[in-house]
């Protein structure tokens, strides 16, 4: 909400009693740590490998998958000219990554479908990518070689220092596979994170289809700046602003939907099309409360799996890329720290999501 950066008068907020947030960074218990690895990195993949051969295939996928909605979003939809293997037809945007994987600890088809935390130690930023390959030779003495994209994404440049982990809590669960025995040992059974709880599902008639091709790939949170009551009575009114958000989460943790995933809300003017909005009911000097907290980082977990959304993409109102309202906002205002910035808000996702 907030389209405008000045103030509007109205606006009686409720003098809430500021909490102190309780919630710490996550200790990850060490059993969890399935894979972890850190040192020097380079590139691979897609069109312009030219360090890969024509017909290069990768050590985890078959031609095969290329059939599977589940994977083929890591490819390109044909193959580039004069190749016909999997190394070069991989979509170097994506976010995948290789390591000197021992499949007696991490079968194959365990990281088939595992997601891995990718760091970028020296300045913090982090991504979740899915192991597509083996390498890189131990003779380059790197430990890991990146998709284009997500080195892009994360800062790094090739012999930068990376980090990457795979523990329990983000991996995808698989039926037992044949060999997975020291996995299970040492990990708790894995388990996607399930949606939360809905409340209710209060429509709004202020969205739009999404088109086809647009990959929802960002998560955009909000200060409503008002009451539970008046954003739900707003974001259902077509005589004025037509503004909606996906989900509307009130301080005792409730989370509201309004506007199907599928379909764009009008909440976030020039970057709807590929976006996810949640409302967090506040005013401009509250911070989240701790049941909403812990309720918006249940939501934003699950649709970071549910549509494979990079973990760098959830942005506060005025930072997002491709907003465009002139002016700005003050929107989310203090709701994940005192500090109007972005890396606000990317260090609440660390501490908390
Ligand atoms: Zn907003």
């Amino acid at each position: 909400m907030a389209q405008k950066r000045k103030r509007s008068a109205k606006k009686p907020v409720a003098k809430r009693p500021q909490r102190k947030k309780t919630v710490g960074p996550k200790v990850q218990p060490i059993e969890e740590i399935l894979f972890r690895v850190e040192g020097k990195m380079s590139t691979f993949g897609g069109p312009k490998d030219t360090g890969m051969s024509a017909d290069e295939g990768l050590a985890l996928f078959s031609q095969a998958d290329l059939q599977d909605p589940k994977y083929s979003y890591l490819f390109l939809p044909t193959a580039p000219p004069g190749t016909t293997g999997l190394g070069r037809r991989l979509n170097p945007d994506k976010y995948y990554f290789a390591c000197r994987w021992n499949y007696a600890d991490t079968p194959r088809e365990f990281l088939k479908r595992a997601l891995a935390r990718v760091e970028n130690p020296s300045n913090g930023r982090a991504a979740d990518a899915r192991p597509v390959d083996w390498g890189p030779n131990i003779a380059t003495g790197r430990v890991a070689d990146l998709s284009p994209g997500l080195a892009a994404a994360l800062g790094l440049q090739t012999d930068n220092v990376v980090r990457i982990t795979i523990s329990a809590l983000q991996a995808i669960p698989v039926k037992t596979a044949k060999g997975a025995k020291k996995v299970a040992a040492i990990s708790r059974p894995p388990s996607p994170p399930a949606k939360p709880v809905i409340k209710q599902f209060i429509r709004s008639p202020n969205c739009s289809p999404r088109k086809p091709e647009t990959k929802i790939d960002k998560i955009v949170v909000h200060c409503t700046e008002g009451s539970l009551a008046s954003t739900l009575t707003e974001f259902q009114r077509t005589d004025s602003r037509r503004v909606s958000a996906h989900y509307v989460i009130d301080r005792n943790g409730d989370i509201y939907q309004m506007v199907s995933d599928a379909d764009c809300a009008n909440h976030c003017m020039g970057a709807n099309a590929g976006s996810i909005g949640i409302e967090h009911v506040g005013s401009e000097t509250d911070s989240l409360a701790a049941p909403q907290a812990a309720a918006s980082a249940a939501l934003i977990r699950w649709l970071l799996q549910e549509h494979q959304i990079p973990r760098t993409n959830i942005f506060g109102h005025d930072f997002t890329p491709g907003y465009s309202r002139p002016g700005g906002t003050s929107c989310p205002d203090k709701l994940f720290g005192p500090v109007h910035s972005q890396a606000t808000i990317a260090a609440w996702v660390t501490a908390n999501v």
